[in-house]
């Protein structure tokens, strides 16, 4: 690969800018100490042959150019001193030479120009290309990378090799030739080209894009911009080595630097390695992540995976969730020590630390994740140098002051974990205290609130972290003991195989793998498990609200909609007849009034018939009461049927039914009670003979007279009518008012419906 394809238009004020954040923040993450460590302890000088020897006494200073923007290979510092990979790397050679190889920096093409035209002797941070071997050599690798795949944290799109990239987005950082050509080789991949690793980034993890390749660059470079949004996902299959060019007629320089090379030790390169690369870890070469030896990972390769036995609810170091998947501070640790050394580990899953005890003891498991090194384990575990150490704190319920002291409250009961080394840690030295032993942290913090224990004794995270998961607002951290829980990683059977490389790995173990876990474990998961529960609680409250509402206007509607039914039946019972279903006495009052109203208004003529069955005593007498009440259906239906829907036929009582006729005269009324009889004169009411007859008296309305004049006129006729032999019509002779004609021209008697 050639350099030039590495960071060509970085934009460089940015650059200077967050190369001094960069240098603020290396500064500060740095730790002195193994920088010191490096210098005070010199391997032993490389013997250099004569002629190298007078060739660094003839050129005190080699120079070797590269660009500025490729960090972290080189990084230029604003005091004007250059650091990086390459600075680092150069530095061990100078000092095991005693020749002073120098960095140049400037653009990548002038450099490239400057070593061809002998101004500069080389090049740093290079590839080998043929076609420079005109003018220059190259060296030993100094650095190898595997090309990684990048993701957004968490893997979002599940990738894990190149072949899952089909049907993906890969973006690319534009004017990277290698990496362009490595992607457009990607079958199936969707490509997307951006200008800056800034943007590559952010296309990543706004998810425009799925992954990018890395060469160790990438990563740092978002992580230094407070991006840490990015995991590796795989291997690319594809790598990128990097050797440092020295001009040709310089063979001496070449010999120097790869003897110089060659003698750093692996130790040191690793310290390098970790101090510019610390999240690209798992990009580099895993053989050289920890110096294991042959034995060592030809028995990794055997294993194949290794078997971890962990405490399933020791939040926040370690547990399994609901899904069963293990996480925490130590499942994180865990992780990044398989990832270094290239195995995959299998999680055993148990539900107690007591259980996972046992599965240890059965060798059911090849390690035990973190746990104590005791005297009572020894026989079936071996342990790891410790890498988490964490004081042991006590939780008793609020109103306790603070214990200075265990052994001032000696005679009180303690819960602890079943089975944590804490148990045979205090049978040792405090042989009188009384132990209650508790499944989890939880269970602990209840006994205490309960009453059935004194106090809870764990490590300040896990109690913290229960009593803010729980809002356990009764318990609170009382003492802090002077005890402390070490945790090693425990090897089963006490394999020292297996004991070596996992010494190894945890020495290997960037501090900042470690830290990153504490912080983000102690806070913000239980925050973020806070929050959860908040959401959830406020959530179920607001649903459970929408569904009181929602139910509240389902019964309120439904309520209405049968009260407004129930209304209207009553409207029409209150105004109709029940057994014929016409008008009854009430609602022929209100239509009255309105009638007379509008008849006085607009002068216009309204009349009354008033009938009365003949002889209906004799039809119930003679066919049943039943039968009668048919007779009357059938009647009011008859009168429904032949009057105008302006009419209105009321049941007056009994057998005597009355129709109110607006807009109709005394002769319209009569010629309508005479149609109406002779109807019902012809109508068979389903009794047979005696035939069914009715007599009629009809009266007009003459203003202003009552409903009950009214009435009572048209009754008058209805006397008559049957006085003078019954089936006929008699009409009230008009009074002395002049009788009004009617408003309409009045239709021919058969024209009425
Ligand atoms: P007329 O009017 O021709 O003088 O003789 P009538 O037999 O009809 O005499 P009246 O008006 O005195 O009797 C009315 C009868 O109508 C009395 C009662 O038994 C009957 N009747 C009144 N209301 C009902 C009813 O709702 N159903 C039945 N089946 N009969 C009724
Ligand atoms: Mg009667
Ligand atoms: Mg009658």
């Amino acid at each position: 690969m050639s350099k030039a394809n590495l960071y060509p238009g970085a934009d460089r004020a940015r650059r200077r800018l967050i190369g001094t954040v960069a240098l603020l923040c290396l500064i500060l993450l740095c730790p002195a100490e193994p920088l010191r460590a490096q210098s005070d302890a010199p391997s032993a000088k490389v013997a250099l042959t004569a002629a190298e020897a007078a060739f660094i006494r003839r050129h005190p200073s080699i120079r070797l150019g590269t660009d500025g923007g490729w960090e972290p290979y080189v990084v230029a510092t604003p005091g004007g001193r250059i650091r990086g990979y390459d600075a680092d790397i150069l530095d061990r050679v100078n000092a095991l030479t005693g020749a002073d190889f120098q960095l140049v920096l400037g653009p990548w093409r002038e450099m490239l120009k400057a070593a061809r035209e002998r101004r500069i002797d080389g090049l740093s941070t290079s590839a080998v290309h043929e076609e420079r071997r005109d003018h220059l050599n190259f060296s030993d690798v100094y650095i190898s990378l595997r090309k990684m795949l990048l993701v957004a944290k968490g893997n979002p799109a599940g990738i894990h090799s190149i072949r899952d990239l089909a049907g993906k987005t890969l973006v690319v950082y534009r004017g990277n030739l290698a990496d362009e050509k490595l992607a457009r080789g990607v079958e199936g991949a969707d490509l997307m080209f951006v200008d800056s690793i800034e943007d590559c980034i952010g296309a990543v993890i706004g998810g425009k894009a799925d992954a990018t390749f890395d060469n160790g660059a990438i990563l740092y470079m978002a992580n230094r911009i407070g991006m840490p949004y990015l995991e590796m996902a795989g291997d690319s299959g594809s790598r990128l080595d990097l050797v440092f060019s020295v001009r040709n007629d310089w063979p001496e320089a070449l010999s120097i630097l790869n003897k110089g090379l060659a003698a750093i030790p692996e130790h040191e390169r690793l310290l390098i390695q970790r101090r510019w690369f610390p999240g690209a870890a798992s990009g580099l070469e895993s053989g050289s992540l920890v110096p294991l030896t042959a034995e060592e990972r030809r028995y990794l390769l055997d294993k194949g995976r290794l078997r971890l036995c962990v405490d399933p609810q020791w939040m926040p170091y370690e547990y399994l969730d609901a899904d069963g998947r293990y996480q925490g501070i130590i499942a994180e640790i865990h992780d990044a020590l398989a990832k270094r050394l290239g195995i995959e580990l299998e999680v055993v899953r148990t539900a107690t630390w007591a259980e996972t005890l046992r599965a240890v003891r059965s060798a059911r498991c090849d390690l035990l994740s973190a746990a104590v090194e005791t005297p009572e384990r020894s026989p079936y575990l071996a342990f790891t140098r410790p890498f988490l150490d964490m004081p042991l704190v006590l939780a008793a319920r609020v109103e306790q002051p603070f214990i200075d002291s265990i052994l001032d409250v000696s005679g009180q009961t303690f819960a602890v974990i079943r089975n944590h080394a804490l148990q045979d840690i205090f049978n040792r030295r405090y042989p009188g205290i009384r132990l209650i032993e508790v499944d989890n942290p939880l269970a602990g913090l209840e006994a205490v609130r309960k009453g059935n224990a004194f106090g809870f004794i764990d490590t300040s995270a896990t109690i913290g972290y229960a009593i803010r998961k729980h809002q356990l607002i009764e318990v609170k951290i009382t003492g802090k003991l002077d005890e402390r829980y070490s945790l090693g990683v425990g090897i089963v059977g006490a394999d020292p195989m297996l004991l070596s490389i996992y010494d190894k790995a945890l020495e290997s173990l960037p501090e900042q793998i470690v830290d990153q876990a504490l912080s983000r474990w102690d806070s913000v998961e239980t925050v973020k498990e806070l929050d959860r529960a908040l959401l959830i609680k406020i959530l179920g409250g607001l649903i459970l609200l929408g569904l009181l509402i929602f139910y509240r206007d389902r019964v309120i509607s439904r309520y209405s909609r049968r009260l407004e039914e129930a209304n209207r039946r009553l409207q029409i019972l209150s105004t109709t007849d029940q057994l014929t279903g016409v008008a009854n006495r009430r609602k022929f009052t209100e239509v009255f009034a309105k009638e007379v109203t509008r008849a006085d208004r607009y002068d216009n003529a309204l009349s009354l018939i008033i009938t009365d069955i003949d002889h209906f005593k004799a039809v119930n007498d003679s066919r049943g009461h039943d039968s009668g009440d048919q007779v009357l259906i059938k009647f009011a239906e008859l009168f429904v049927q032949k009057s105008r829907d302006s009419d209105l036929v009321v049941r007056w009582g009994g057998e005597e039914f009355l129709i109110l006729c607006p807009q109709t005269g005394l002769d319209s009324a009569r010629r309508l009670a005479e149609l109406l009889r002779q109807r019902v004169a012809d109508s068979d009411f389903g009794i047979g003979k005696p035939v069914v007859t009715s007599s009629f008296g009809v009266a007009q309305y003459q203003a202003p007279e009552s409903l009950n004049d009214l009435v009572a006129r048209a009754d008058r006729a209805l006397y008559r009518a049957k006085a003078e032999g019954r089936n006929r019509v008699c009409a009230e002779s008009p009074g002395k008012q002049a009788q009004t004609p009617d408003a309409e021209a009045e239709p021919p008697e058969d024209d009425r419906p």
